[in-house]
């Protein structure tokens, strides 16, 4: 069977331009919510803005430990003598409230009493019997945390398309908030291809290697926020492949083969893709993972990555990837530039992908080091790598000290 792609089909495009046919594409599509349940929503997506269902602070507190009293008893100068009529820690039963001239013993934490409006800090004060010397120095309110001072009742607590992190946890139970809504993650289908390979716990016989795209994939994709819902394999098969494709674009939101991308005689996935969906661009100006292919089939995103592990990891990065985090309602990731801390070369006319390390140079300047080595079957640079650097498509020769563009792995970079 050979490739044939119609002429209307964008090919051999741009990196950015198949960035912007991603982005139309998932643009278009729903962003299905759901509720869950506050404490097994980490690392989920906000689907609504909160706002605040009371004031945080709920009562005005201490913020040290100390003595609690009426601004107008603070000492303007030298010291002054004020009788100690109770205590208030924190969960304790209310105490009296303090009559001007009086003070009470207070807790951070502790609710301020009723009459008083400051607290000096314990190291100001001597005690004196039943009666506490208070030094002068202290503002009047000083130590004091106002109702409502962290949010107002009805104030924007988290907004949507926040990631539920440790600290909008933390407010969450705060608040109260038991049950959120949240996108739901979008749901991946990973296909591998190709008669030479074995699953890993199998021994490769003549010719063989084991699948290492598959449990790659699985990682990216959940690193990525997805559900993994199938992970298949097919050999260079047609009917097999279109059996399998059809099944899983039913179960998927996006789609993910690994091999035969390309124009080789068991490159099967182009005239598949062809046939059964719709391709919206084949090959990119990039090296490596060029043949890539995007397209719909049935309702799913398919994205039909080339099968060399490299051209895997960088196609997942630059194109899948940026697909999953918006239709799992993240903002897109911010760009992250770093200087390259040597020259490089460039001979062709796509852009490249270098796997290579990042560290922070003394100028506080991100500084990216390729790996040495780049071949694209190379899994020993792919894993000792945290990031590609990419060479623009017209850049021959980079000095030292060039920015680029980098694109940290997902788990550093969320
Ligand atoms: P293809 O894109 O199918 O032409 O494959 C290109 C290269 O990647 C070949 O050397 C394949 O053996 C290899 N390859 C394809 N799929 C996988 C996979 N799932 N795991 C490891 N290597 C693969
Ligand atoms: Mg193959």
């Amino acid at each position: 069977m050979s490739a044939t792609i119609l002429a209307s089909t964008p090919q051999h495009i741009s990196l950015d331009e198949a960035r912007a046919i991603v982005q139309a594409l998932t643009a278009s599509r729903p962003r299905p919510t759901e509720r869950i349940a506050t404490d097994a929503a980490a690392g989920r997506i906000l689907a609504q803005a909160l706002s605040a269902p009371h004031a945080l602070p709920t009562f005005a507190n201490s913020a040290m430990d100390g003595y609690a009293l009426r601004a107008a008893d603070l000492p303007s100068t030298g010291e002054r003598r004020l009788p100690l009529i109770g205590r208030q820690l924190a969960g304790t039963a209310p105490a009296p409230a303090v009559a001007p001239g009086t003070c009470v013993r207070i807790t951070t934490g502790a609710p301020l009493p009723a009459g008083a409006d400051t607290v000096v800090i314990q190291e100001r004060v001597r005690l004196a019997g039943d009666a506490v010397i208070v030094s002068v120095g202290t503002a009047a309110g000083a130590n004091v945390r106002a109702v409502g001072e962290d949010f107002a009742a009805g104030a924007e607590v988290l907004p949507a398309a926040r990631v539920l992190d440790a600290g909008a946890l933390a407010l969450l139970a705060s608040f109260g908030v038991l049950k959120v809504s949240v996108y739901r993650r979008p749901r991946v289908a990973i296909l591998t291809t190709g008669d030479e390979l074995v699953p890993a716990a199998a021994v490769p016989g003549f010719g063989q290697l084991r699948d290492s795209n598959g449990p790659m994939l699985v990682a990216l994709a959940r690193a990525s926020g997805a559900e993994v819902v199938a992970v298949r394999h097919v050999g260079d098969d047609a009917q097999a492949t279109e059996l399998a494709l059809r099944e899983l674009a039913a179960i998927a939101d996006v789609l993910l083969t690994s091999g035969g991308a390309s124009v080789g005689d068991a490159d099967l996935l182009p005239q598949l893709a062809q046939r059964h969906g719709r391709v919206h661009f084949w090959k990119v100006r990039i090296k490596p993972g060029m043949p890539v292919l995007g397209a719909e089939i049935e309702s799913a995103l398919w994205f039909a990555l080339p099968g060399n592990p490299v051209s895997t990891a960088a196609t997942f990065l630059t194109l899948v990837r940026p697909a999953l985090r918006h239709l799992g309602g993240r903002e897109p990731s911010s760009m992250l530039y770093a200087v390259l801390a040597h020259a490089v070369l460039k001979p062709h006319e796509r852009v490249e992908f270098l796997r290579g390390s990042l560290r922070c140079g003394a100028d506080a300047r991100l500084e990216f080091t390729a790996h040495a080595r780049q071949g694209s079957a190379q899994l020993s640079g792919l894993a000792a790598s945290v990031a590609l650097g990419l060479i623009p498509e017209t850049a021959r020769e980079l000095a030292a000290g060039s920015v680029i563009e980098v694109l940290p792995l997902p788990e550093l970079w969320p």
